[in-house]
């Protein structure tokens, strides 16, 4: 099959690029070929410099996705620094954790409109230019929490779950456009995100205990999984969240 993997040539903008997941996938993406534009709040410099040195471009675009107000412009400046978009993986978001009982509205809009509705529209601003163009593939950061309900997170569970549904949506109407939309549901990774339950040590032998892996994810475990989804080689792979979680959902 030559080398479906191959994404040499294509441009992949990857939100909350300059730490954990994001990061993780960033350089996948760059290893298989692609040049990034890395979005976030914070610089990605340490991404863009790991990218530029393996030959590829790379270019930092300062966006806070808490609201969905700089959307249109991520895309514009990714072509017009990397001349186009071609893949766009939906990473950045957040979470906040206390008692269903005590949740508070501030912190159930924070995460939605960060997790979903940015997810969403910027979707909808790259998709725009991917059906003009033909094709695009679109990767969503679903997780455990698309599948089942946590605890001490329900604006977390409900972006999640959402952002699965949303996935599939997009597929059902964007899949005879030449675009590939589908989610990474990520098990448990070591990263900021989880730096609280992993220093919480009854927590952490919990989750530990329930791992057929037996162990963390690393960020770059993501890397393959997003790598076939950004090629050709899943080109007839639409509305899928393919779990990456060392055995998590098997148990
Ligand atoms: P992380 O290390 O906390 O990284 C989150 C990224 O999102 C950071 O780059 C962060 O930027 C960015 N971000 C947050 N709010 C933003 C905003 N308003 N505007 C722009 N960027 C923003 O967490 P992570 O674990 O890598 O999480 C990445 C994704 O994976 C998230 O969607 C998360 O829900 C999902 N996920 C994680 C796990 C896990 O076990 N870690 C499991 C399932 C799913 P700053 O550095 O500027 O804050």
């Amino acid at each position: 099959m030559g080398n479906a993997f191959d994404l040499s040539g294509k441009v992949a903008i990857v939100t909350g690029a300059n730490t954990g997941i994001g990061q993780g996938i960033a350089i996948a993406l760059a290893e298989a070929g692609a040049d990034i534009a890395a979005v976030g709040r914070s610089t990605a410099d340490e991404t863009v410099e790991r990218v530029r040195a393996m030959g590829r471009r790379a270019i930092n675009i300062s966006a806070d996705l808490a609201t969905i107000e700089p959307v249109g412009r991520i895309v514009e400046e990714s072509v017009a620094g990397l001349g186009g978009v071609h893949i766009l993986v939906n990473n950045a978001g957040i979470i906040r954790r206390a008692d269903s009982i005590d949740f508070t509205e501030a912190d159930w809009d924070a995460v939605i409109d960060t997790n979903l509705k940015s997810a969403f529209f910027l979707a909808q601003a790259a998709a725009r230019r991917m059906i003009a163009q033909g094709h695009g593939k679109i990767i969503n950061i679903a997780s455990m929490l698309s599948f089942q309900g946590g605890i001490r997170v329900p604006s977390y569970t409900a972006s999640k779950s959402g952002i699965a549904g949303l996935t599939k949506l997009m597929a059902n109407e964007w899949a005879a456009k030449g675009i590939n939309v589908n989610a990474i549901a990520p098990g448990y990774i070591a990263t900021n995100n989880t730096e609280a339950l992993r220093d919480d040590e009854k927590r952490n032998a919990e989750i530990l205990g329930r791992i057929p892996a037996a162990r963390w994810g690393d960020p770059a475990d993501l890397g393959g999984a997003a790598v076939f989804l950004s090629s050709s080689a899943a080109n007839y792979v639409h509305g899928h969240i393919l779990a990456v979680d060392g055995g998590w959902l098997a148990r």
